[in-house]
């Protein structure tokens, strides 16, 4: 019997909708760069504490201040504005509170030290940049090519996901920690010929491999959370998203993010390519994992059959009948083919996401309940 598709209806929230004129605009605007501003500062002031080491080596502390400066200055611009406008001018206000308490603390004058090492440390650098990056480049994608265009960005639960995105970046050395334990144990299985025989091909057929065995270890690890029913309700959390956007893929339990980032970066490690092909490799599946959670609709040409899009993790997402327990794999569709877990009407998107039974609506309920507490509730 064939399965009757239907149309995603989305409202618009004209509450929520974010219109030139109404200072809501700038003043978003003005709390985020000042609430930036001030966590910065604070990564100014104590480094080993609140900066990530292997992030360090890849940014320059001193052209960030920079940037810090104009994100201050613009913090105070955007707050003032609510006020020339007069509306909203409470956001505008607290906007300038956070900034000026930057300011006191120091502000872009801080002088950049040198740093002492710290293992665990809280990644206030990362969650500032990440963020940034993210915001500015995706907010403005699925502005200009949405797919649902009367979704808005304070959409329902866009503040369940803002925490996860804060607590997953702030918490990156704890999981690198982890990772890399895992890795310090499984020493004895180094082969050096592998090693030797990968490094020795080029650049672009390293990052093709890892990419593959990654998708491979993915896709199993994905099908074992969602077909063994104790490590179901872990993974539930990151289904019970119900409208989607390049923020909703923040929303996973630790203990899966511990589990899939670990077992990743293990077998990588086995397959001992250059660190070249290794950040080239996590740069594309950071990026990946954002895209295909987006509301953007642009067209993939041959390119939807190679890799992960949007529309094929949507899919994943959708609790409707056909699409339950398909498409598990992250980076290319191939392991879903050949496994027999495909599904892609390329016709057709979701009409609707989540999980069948809800989860409870908060982070510390969604905390808990994979250990049991709180499951027999209707949320
Ligand atoms: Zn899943
Ligand atoms: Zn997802």
């Amino acid at each position: 019997m064939s399965y009757e598709y239907k149309q995603r209806e989305v409202s618009l929230r004209e509450h929520k909708e974010f219109r030139i004129g109404d200072g809501r605009i700038s003043g978003y605007i003005s709390i985020f760069l000042g609430a930036l501003s001030l966590l910065a500062v604070l990564a100014y002031l104590y480094p080993s504490y609140l900066t990530t080491a292997e992030l360090r080596e890849a940014y320059d502390a001193n052209v960030l201040q920079q940037v810090l400066k104009y994100g201050m200055w613009i913090s105070l611009f955007f707050g003032g504005v609510t006020f020339m406008i007069n509306r909203r001018k409470r956001q505008g206000a607290v906007g300038i509170m956070l900034t000026l308490i930057a300011f006191a603390m120091g502000g872009y004058l801080v002088p950049v030290g040198a740093v002492e090492a710290n293992s665990l440390s809280l990644g206030v650098d990362w969650l500032i940049l990440a963020f940034l990056g993210s915001i500015i480049i995706f907010t403005t994608l699925e502005k200009l090519f949405p797919k649902y265009k009367d979704q808005v960005i304070l959409r329902e639960e866009w503040g369940l996901d803002f925490f996860y995105f804060c607590f997953n970046h702030l918490l990156i050395s704890i999981i690198l920690l982890v990772g890399n334990y895992l890795v310090s144990q499984f020493q004895w299985a180094l082969d050096s010929s592998v090693q030797n025989f990968v490094q020795s091909m080029p650049l672009i057929v390293q990052v093709f491999i890892l990419i593959m065995i990654a998708d491979f270890v993915l896709y199993w690890e994905h099908r074992t959370f969602h077909e063994v029913p104790k490590l179901w309700p872990f993974h539930a959390v990151h289904h019970s998203v119900e409208t989607m956007d390049w923020l909703a893929g923040s929303r996973s339990h630790f203990m899966q993010t511990f589990i899939e980032r670990s077992l990743v970066m293990l077998s990588l490690y086995l397959i001992g390519a250059d660190k070249a092909a290794l950040d080239l490799y996590v740069t594309f599946a950071a990026l990946q994992a954002i895209v295909i959670h987006t509301n953007l609709d642009i067209p993939w040409g041959p390119l939807k059959y190679l890799v992960v899009t949007p529309q094929y993790h949507h899919w994943h997402h959708s609790c409707e009948k056909p699409a339950i327990d398909t498409n598990y794999c992250a980076h290319t569709p191939l392991f879903d083919r050949l496994f027999n877990t495909y599904h892609m009407p390329t016709e057709h998107w979701p009409a609707e996401y989540g999980t069948t039974k809800r989860l409870p609506r908060t982070f510390i309920g969604q905390l808990l309940y994979p250990f049991g507490i709180g499951k027999d509730k209707e949320y």
